[in-house]
């Protein structure tokens, strides 16, 4: 993992200390030895992830956080606070300054890396959710960055504790921000995270017989909760088994005695970060299908046709499996759109491919090709049988009217040419050409007809 790091402490020592850390494990780091010069790189400089001392001369490091918070240009970088052991208040101030999370003075290594790897992977998403608000302006997306304290629905955490005083802890410190659901036995736990829309998992260590990165493991091999955040809860002395659970795939640890403040701050990260990534994947599948869905009749489109056609080609002549190709023309659509208008001749569109998806299996590729134009190919369709699909098809146009307008339906019908692969020297392109002029042949034949050109 890549990314700029900004260090910002007035004693070069602290500031060398982080430094090098930072540097072994391949972050670019960038140093400020003072609130100002902190400010300035972080609206110039493409920071990721800020460490920021508290005790500073002039600007404190609270004042420095506010500030970051309150301008637009900076307020999506994540501040992580530095502080001293056992200063509850300022880890308050710093909540309230909007900081993301906490280190304490004298930083532990492990607990560096994963908070800044937590919280980078964070701002990466963020990113790329703001990159793509600004090119698609996604209202929704822009509002869910806006939103920093989800209040309408708090973030749903799953906690697997065997140990009641410790649910009844935890869910005590956690009540106020979180919904929760504890559950004492592990197998459960796991049915209930697939199961559940949870935006994060805590698992806490001391079972009695049940090794809790068992589960951890479980979670991170399930498809349903790969991406669910895991939260470990573990006791001071249990540093191989975080280590091991990081290797699996956990997100991020705490050590017992747990402190509120920094038990909140990190599930909330971790909860923003599994909607963020949510709200991503949506996006990411939409874009998708709007680039391959024909968006007025719902089939996909020849853009998505043309990029699968040649592989459903390869795999029929590499098996030696037949191959069919489709490609219909409604008749005289001309004279609908100009009698019932453009909105009619859409219905019957609409219909046309409704009828026409009834009738070819799954595995074939329904397109809307172009107009009122449709191909269907179907892949281990032999001619005969695919002839035989074609007159279903223009049957099933035939023999029910259309609906253009509401109480008016008309009748409609359609040409059809078929063409099927042949066993030797074939293409994509000659099995199209083959379909097209049989479908020129059923047209100048008379129209409503079906002409297969066999292989
Ligand atoms: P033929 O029997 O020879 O196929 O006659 P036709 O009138 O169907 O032939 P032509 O291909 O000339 O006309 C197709 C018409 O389809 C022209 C165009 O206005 C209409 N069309 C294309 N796309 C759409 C669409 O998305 N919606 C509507 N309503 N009409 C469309
Ligand atoms: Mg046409
Ligand atoms: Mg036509």
């Amino acid at each position: 993992m890549t990314a700029r790091i900004l260090v910002v402490d007035d004693i070069p020592a602290n500031v060398k200390l982080l430094e090098v850390r930072l540097l072994a494990e391949y972050f670019e780091v960038l140093t400020a030895s003072n609130g100002a010069d902190a400010l300035e790189i972080c609206e110039t400089g493409k920071i990721d992830v800020v460490l920021l001392d508290i005790m500073m001369p002039g600007m404190d490091g609270f004042e420095v956080c506010r500030r970051l918070k309150l301008d637009p240009a900076t307020a999506h970088i994540p501040v992580v606070m530095v502080t001293a052991l056992d200063q509850v208040a300022d880890r308050i101030r710093g909540l309230e300054a909007g900081a993301d999370d906490f280190l304490t003075k004298p930083v532990n290594d492990l607990q560096l890396m994963t908070r800044v790897k937590s919280l980078v992977r964070l701002k990466t998403l963020t990113d790329e959710l703001r990159l793509r608000a600004s090119t698609t302006r996604n209202i929704g997306i822009e509002e869910m960055l806006a939103r920093r304290e989800p209040e309408a629905d708090l973030p749903k955490i799953l906690l697997v504790d065997e140990k009641p005083a410790s649910v009844e802890h935890l869910g005590s410190m956690l009540g106020p921000h979180f919904q929760i659901d504890a559950v004492a036995d592990p197998h459960k736990g796991f049915f209930d995270a697939a199961e559940g829309d949870y935006d994060c998992v805590v698992v806490a260590t001391g079972f009695r017989e049940f090794d809790p990165l068992r589960l951890c493991s479980q979670l991170r091999s399930l498809d349903r909760t790969r991406f669910l955040p895991i939260v470990l809860i573990a006791n001071e002395g249990e540093e191989d088994r975080i280590l091991r659970g990081l290797e699996l795939g956990i997100n991020d640890y705490l050590i017992r005695p747990v402190e509120q403040q920094e038990l909140t701050a990190r599930l909330k990260t971790q909860a923003r970060r599994k909607r963020y990534n949510d709200q991503l994947r949506a996006s990411v599948t939409e874009t998708m299908e709007m680039a391959v869905i024909d968006g007025l009749t719902g089939l996909h489109n020849r853009r998505y046709l043309d990029s699968h056609l040649q592989t459903l080609f390869d795999r029929s002549t590499t098996r030696r499996r037949p191959l069919s190709v489709m490609m219909t023309d409604i008749d005289h659509f001309k004279a609908v759109n100009d009698k019932w208008g453009h909105d009619g001749g859409d219905r019957v569109l609409r219909e046309f491919a409704a009828r026409l998806r009834k009738n070819v299996r799954g595995i074939d590729l329904a397109c809307r090709y172009g107009g009122e134009e449709f191909v269907v190919v179907m892949p281990d369709t032999p001619a005969p049988i695919a002839e035989k699909v074609a007159e279903r098809i223009r049957a099933e146009i035939a023999s029910a009217p259309f609906v253009v307008a509401d109480g008016t339906a008309i009748e409609i019908t359609v040409s059809v040419g078929v063409s099927s692969l042949k066993p030797y020297a074939d293409s994509m392109d000659a099995l199209m050409k083959r379909a097209d002029v049989a479908l020129y042949e059923a047209k100048s034949g008379g129209r409503n007809r079906v002409v297969a050109k066999a292989a």
